[in-house]
C-alpha cells in the first residue's frame, strides 16, 4: 500500500519537516525537527490515526533540530541520529550567528549509519550517509516508494551549502554521485522548498537533463 507523506515547513527558514506514515499499519516516521513544528505534526498524526514510532535527524543544523527535544517529549518516540550528530545535539546552535532562542540539548536514542534500515510498519527506509553539507548527513530511500528523504543533500536546482563550518566541496561531490545513481523516478523530499525528482535535476554529477 506504500506511504503517505504531509509536509510541514516551519521555523525561520521553513525547513520541511515530514510526517511518513506506512499506509497498511499506521506506523509512522518523523523527519527532521524544525522549530515549532511539534504541534502541527502531532495534531496531524492523531487525525490520520498514525502512531509515530520514531524521530529520525538527517542532520544537526540548528534549523532541523530545534523541536527534537519537544518532538521527543510529546511523541515518546526515539529519536536517531548520525554519531557524528552527537556533540552539537549536545551543545545545539548556529556555526554562524548567534540564535535569538535557545536550544534544548537532546541525545540520540539510536544511531544510524550507512546501509542501516529504519522499519516503519511495512515500509523499509535504507540509510545513505550523505555527508559534504554537514558531517553527520544521513538520507533515507526506500526504493518501492520511489522516495528520497535527502535533507539539504539535493534541492531543486542545487546542492546544500558547503560554505559553512563542517561542510566540504569534495565530500559532498561523491554523495551527489550516490544522489544521482538513484532511479531518475527517485522523488525527492528535500529539507526545503518543494520536492523534485532524481532525474529532473540535470545537475546532478553524471546526469543529462532528460524531462
Ligand atoms: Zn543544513
Amino acid at each position: 500500500m506504500g506511504i503517505e507523506i504531509r509536509t510541514f515547513p516551519a521555523g525561520p527558514l521553513e525547513t520541511n519537516a515530514y510526517l511518513v506514515a506506512d499506509a497498511t499499519s499506521g506506523e509512522a516516521v518523523a523527519i527532521d525537527a524544525p522549530p515549532a513544528v511539534t504541534a502541527a505534526l502531532v495534531a496531524a498524526a492523531a487525525t490520520e490515526g498514525w502512531r509515530i514510532g520514531r524521530i529520525v535527524l538527517t542532520h544537526a543544523h540548528w534549523d532541523h533540530i530545534a523541536d527534537a527535544a519537544a518532538l521527543k517529549a510529546a511523541t515518546g518516540a526515539p529519536l536517531a541520529a548520525h554519531p557524528l550528530a552527537i556533540p552539537r545535539l549536545k551543545e545545539p546552535g548556529s556555526a554562524i550567528f548567534d540564535l535569538p532562542f535557545e536550544i534544548p540539548p537532546v541525545e540520540p536514542d539510536e544511531l544510524l549509519d550507512d546501509g542501516d534500515e529504519v522499519r516503519v510498519g511495512e515500509t523499509t527506509f535504507r540509510v545513505l550517509f550523505l555527508p559534504g553539507h554537514d558531517p553527520a548527513h544521513i538520507a533515507l530511500h526506500s526504493a518501492p516508494d520511489q522516495a528520497l528523504f535527502s535533507g539539504d543533500v539535493v534541492f531543486p536546482g542545487g546542492h546544500g551549502r558547503i560554505d559553512i563550518p563542517g561542510a566540504d566541496q569534495a565530500t559532498m561531490d561523491r554523495s551527489l554521485v550516490r544522489v544521482a545513481a538513484l532511479p531518475p523516478e527517485t522523488v525527492v523530499y528535500p529539507g526545503h522548498g518543494a520536492t523534485t525528482t532524481v532525474g529532473a535535476e540535470g545537475w546532478l554529477p553524471g546526469r543529462t537533463r532528460k524531462d
